[in-house]
């Protein structure tokens, strides 16, 4: 797919580690046949527990981590297996807004020497044009010139999270990884920063991978939804389609869903806490939790399957 901005195919990822000198390797499959397909200036939500595997997803397609297996093309070049000086250019067209922004700046760095700092490395401005460039770009995520001064001690988290931004958008990136951005703040500046990025994105035409367990967060900023259990996409679709009418039962679990118990005789997904990702389930990692499994859901792992247009899930009896 050619004219994809981000174009994943069969994406891996495999962490290994070893305990003790005699005890046996431990294998975690954190991410596993994941395909995604994100087109220029629109926005794809990836949802999911804590631990399925939606943050070190966003880390392979940003290539901070290498994939064991898969494909990666950005703007129709493979990045797979780029080495870091052919990544350099590419890096600043693909940025990424971390979940805590007292974390992501320096606290030595007032707002305006952290919005400059990506500016002054990659040679872009100097001097004046420089300070007005940092003005306008903090002006543009709704902090004016008397923010320019101030240190992340003398913000908000909002506002720090106001910054965050303007610095992803110094090299005027084309793709923004948001991975959890207003989970750590109160609940009235989410939905400001929600707002900023919306405007954001209509202005500039960027692309957004929106990490998010919160599903009103991502109902509100994408257009297409990826589900995400134990390193795998279970369902994937419009967010009209996956939030509104989800099929998979995790994704109904995840919603709370009422059970329509005459739809094809769905019932809800049972409670329950994720399987050990170094352990999981044989089969539909799913089925320990799931209401409706039947013994085949323990052999084997289902694939994703087309239940309408553009929308697909990884259950049989879903369909
Ligand atoms: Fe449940 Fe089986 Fe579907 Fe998995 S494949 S979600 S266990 S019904």
């Amino acid at each position: 797919m050619t004219d994809a901005l981000l174009h994943a195919q069969g994406l891996a990822k495999t962490f290994e580690g070893r305990r003790g000198l005699f005890q046996p390797a431990s294998r975690i499959q954190a991410v596993a046949d994941v395909d995604i397909v994100l087109a220029r200036g629109a926005a794809l939500g990836i949802v999911g527990e804590s631990g399925c595997g939606k943050s070190t997803l966003a880390r392979l397609l940003l290539r901070l981590i290498p994939p064991s297996a898969g494909t990666i093309r950005f703007d129709g070049q493979d990045i797979t297996a780029l080495e870091e000086h052919a990544m350099r250019p590419l890096r600043r067209r693909m940025q990424l807004i971390h979940q805590n922004p007292s974390a992501a700046l320096d606290p030595r760095l007032s707002a305006e020497d952290a919005v400059a700092e990506p500016l002054r490395i990659h040679g872009v401005a100097s001097g004046r044009a420089l300070r007005d460039r940092v003005a306008a770009l903090l002006a543009e995520v709704g902090l004016p010139s008397a923010f320019l001064h101030r240190f992340p001690h003398e913000l908000s988290g909002g506002q720090k999270q106001r910054v965050c931004i303007a610095r992803a958008l110094a090299l005027q990136p084309e793709l923004l990884v948001l991975d959890e951005p207003t989970s750590a703040l109160d609940v009235s500046v989410q939905a400001q920063i929600l707002d900023v990025l919306e405007e954001l994105r209509a202005r500039r035409g960027l692309a957004y991978l929106f990490i998010s367990h919160n599903l009103a967060v991502v109902r509100q900023v994408c257009e297409r939804v990826a589900v995400m259990y134990l390193g795998r996409v279970v369902e994937e679709g419009t967010a009209a389609a996956v939030l509104g009418a989800p099929r998979h039962p995790y994704t109904r679990a995840l919603l709370g869903s009422v059970p329509r118990l005459g739809a094809r005789g769905m019932a809800p997904a049972a409670a329950g806490e994720p399987p050990n990702p170094a352990a999981p389930p044989q089969g539909c990692a799913f089925h320990p939790r799931c209401a409706i499994a039947v013994d085949a859901c323990r052999s084997s792992i289902p694939p994703l399957l087309a239940v309408g247009d553009g929308h697909h899930v990884r259950c049989p009896l879903s369909l």
